[in-house]
């Protein structure tokens, strides 16, 4: 291991069999968290190459159990992953609609940390549902119904868990090829054929450049092609939040509207778009354009949205229920009209998740009732008056401080700016790649 971290410390490319060597004792306790941080530091400072990324993915992936549901259910597995952001509920709009389409999405998904939500967190806003299936069931519900998304099942990555936790706590989280590979070795071994990512760009991503996301694009792709997968991603804008609600049943609300074929435009484009790109990956054998109008009828004819309620019920959850928000409602309303010209994703998530809706540690609760929902985004028009945001909190004091951080950020422009500023064409897709 000492050899290893030296070589890594000076550049020097790792072999496969020493890349396989170290993950393996690593998860097996022979090698100490200390010279692992070590050995994560000198990647963070000197990279590896696209084989080396490649080798430690495959590595990570031999950890632990690795699932087959294609051959379970006889089809072609098609998945999608995002790195993260602000407002983003597209997984819980995607599944329904592309099951609807006759194909089967099961996903294994996260939870939130920081300033970014988890899909588990905002679907346990659901009173009854359960995030727990064990793998039996997890098929099973892929196989009736066309939809299960659960937290990890089995011992899928262990070597991740482990990883993942050390890098947390040592300044090692920020290096591309670690990133690609944690994700990548997460999506191979639950079994995807065809993998679509969405790699956001902006404040409230991971990746604050459009260079960093297209690389950490790249390095994904390569990976999966590299492991026989088909694998192609959007680089979608997280420098303002994805739709209107930030929060945890506040999120659901805004899915179930989209399912209602309503809902902020942003939203709508990247869940269609995606639908589009995971129906032309599956097994239906149609391009990316007829996947995208058989998911705009899915949701227009109310096949997806009965969809969600038979899925929400299969996991115990009642899909009518109200969702509880928070008692405290503070509306913040312009004092001038004008035209948005910035909304941080960033700051909007942050007062989110102080609000309750997100965890600083991966041992707090979250509280599914907080939560912040946008009434304009950037490019739009408002008047005098008009409501801004509104907060759900606990208490005032904490619905104040929300509001008076998201307002720091949130800037109307009047006169010629404001012109300019409407009239930029703006799509939540900033570039494909693969
Ligand atoms: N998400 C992951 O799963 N892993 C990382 O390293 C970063 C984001």
């Amino acid at each position: 291991m000492v050899g290893a971290i030296r070589a890594k410390r000076d550049g020097v490319t790792l072999e496969d069999e020493q890349i396989a060597a170290i993950i393996s004792g690593y998860v097996g306790g022979s090698i100490p968290d200390y010279q692992m941080s070590a050995l994560l530091m000198a990647i963070c400072f000197q990279g590896l190459t696209a084989h080396e990324t490649l080798q430690l993915t495959r590595s990570m992936v031999d950890s632990g159990d690795v699932l087959d549901p294609g051959a379970a259910l006889g089809r072609r597995i098609v998945d999608k992953h995002s790195t993260g952001g602000v407002g983003d509920k597209v997984s819980l709009a995607l599944a329904p609609i592309v099951a609807a389409c006759g194909v089967p999405m099961g996903k294994m998904s996260g939870r939130g940390l920081g300033h970014t939500g988890g899909t588990l967190d905002k679907l346990e806003s659901i009173p009854g549902f359960t995030v727990e299936l064990d793998e039996a069931r997890f098929i099973e519900q892929v196989r009736s119904i066309g939809v299960a998304i659960a937290g990890q099942t089995g011992d899928l990555v262990p070597a991740d868990k482990a990883l993942y936790a050390l890098r947390d706590v040592t300044g090692t989280v920020e290096s591309i090829p670690l990133i690609a590979a944690s994700i990548m070795s997460k999506k191979l071994a639950s079994g995807a054929d065809a993998i679509v990512l969405d790699v956001k760009v902006g404040s409230g991503a991971f990746m604050h450049t459009i260079e960093d996301a297209r690389t950490l694009a790249d390095e994904m792709i390569a990976i999966g092609n590299g492991a026989g997968r088909e694998v192609r991603a959007l680089i979608t804008d997280m420098s303002k939040p994805l739709g209107r609600a930030v929060g945890n049943a506040i999120e659901i609300r805004e899915v179930v509207e989209l399912l209602h074929d309503r809902g902020p435009s942003d939203l709508r484009e990247l869940v269609f778009t995606a639908a589009g790109m995971l129906l032309s990956l599956s097994d239906l054998d149609v391009s990316e354009e007829e996947g995208m109008l058989r998911a705009r009828d899915a949701v227009s004819t109310g096949a997806a949205y009965q969809r969600y309620r038979q899925w929400i019920t299969a996991q115990g959850g009642d899909p009518e229920a109200e969702l509880a928000l928070a008692p405290v409602v503070h509306t913040v309303l312009a004092h001038e009209g004008g035209v948005v010209a910035e909304l941080d994703a960033l700051t909007v998530g942050l007062a989110a998740a102080r609000l309750g809706a997100g965890r600083r540690t991966k041992a707090d609760n979250v509280d599914h009732a907080v939560g912040i929902q946008l009434h304009a985004t950037v490019g739009e028009r408002i008047g005098a008056g008009d409501p801004l945001l509104t907060i759900y909190a606990r208490d005032d004091l904490a619905a104040h401080e929300a509001a008076n951080s998201v307002l720091k950020r949130l800037r109307i422009v009047t006169g010629g700016e404001a012109a300019s500023v409407a009239g930029e064409s703006r799509s939540v897709i900033v570039e494909r790649r693969g």
